[in-house]
């Protein structure tokens, strides 16, 4: 049963190259913060470690999960099968510790309709403009120019989505992005004020529209 010293539920998604990651990985250094590890079917990158960034399993064993009713969320992303297992989400509640999720907006969607008994609060970061958005892909597939330009073809459908989260922060700078993103937090938790323009997210999202 749900009680006022659970822990919240924090959703960042973003279009791929806003720094989401990196994002996600500060927060989950803070005391009582932990991160939700997903399944996919992915492979995993060079940098990646089973069991820690994912649990990467075949298509197969997920199609098992999504049959034994396990996930909460999943969804399909680039191709590849994403999801969040229930029961340790909500172990990790349960125990009072907040648990990061880095979703896509299929996820985060499926979550909010879940009506969950915990507090939920959801982020949506993008990149200051297209441009550096563009320059962070390059360099992040710098083999690969195709990749980058397929992922800018669906920044601009994902970038859609920023309407359905609670609060959209623009990472131009990790520093700042992130105590943005922690002031609001506490804000929620502890019902302070909070420092949020929405007229001025709104106008950032239409430059980035057009
Ligand atoms: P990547 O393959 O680059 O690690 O992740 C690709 C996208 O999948 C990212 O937007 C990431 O947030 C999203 N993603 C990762 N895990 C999950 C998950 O469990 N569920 C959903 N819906 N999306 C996920």
């Amino acid at each position: 049963m749900p009680t006022d010293n659970d822990g919240v539920m924090i959703i960042l998604s973003s279009p791929s190259g806003a720094g989401k990651t990196t994002l996600v990985n500060l927060l989950s250094k803070l005391d009582n913060f932990e991160i939700s590890i997903s399944h996919t079917t992915r492979k995993p990158r060079s940098n990646e470690t089973q069991d820690q960034d994912y649990y990467f399993v075949t298509e197969e064993n997920f199609k098992r999960l999504i049959r034994n009713e396990e996930f909460l969320e999943y969804a399909k992303v680039f191709n590849n099968l994403y999801g969040t297992t229930r029961t340790p989400v909500i172990d990790k509640l349960n125990k009072g510790k907040n648990v990061l999720f880095d979703i896509d907006w299929q996820g985060a969607d499926q979550i909010k309709n879940k009506k969950l008994d915990y507090k939920l609060i959801t982020f949506f970061i993008l990149p200051p403009s297209k441009e550096v958005l563009f320059e962070r892909l390059s360099n992040r597939h710098m083999d690969d120019v195709l990749t980058a330009e397929k992922r800018m073809n669906q920044f601009s459908r994902d970038v859609l989505h920023w309407i359905n989260y609670d609060y959209v922060v623009i990472n131009e700078n990790l520093q700042s992005c992130y105590s943005k993103i922690l002031n609001l937090i506490n804000a929620e938790i502890e019902g302070g004020s909070k420092d949020y323009d929405s007229n001025f997210i709104r106008a950032h999202v239409e430059k980035l529209i057009l």
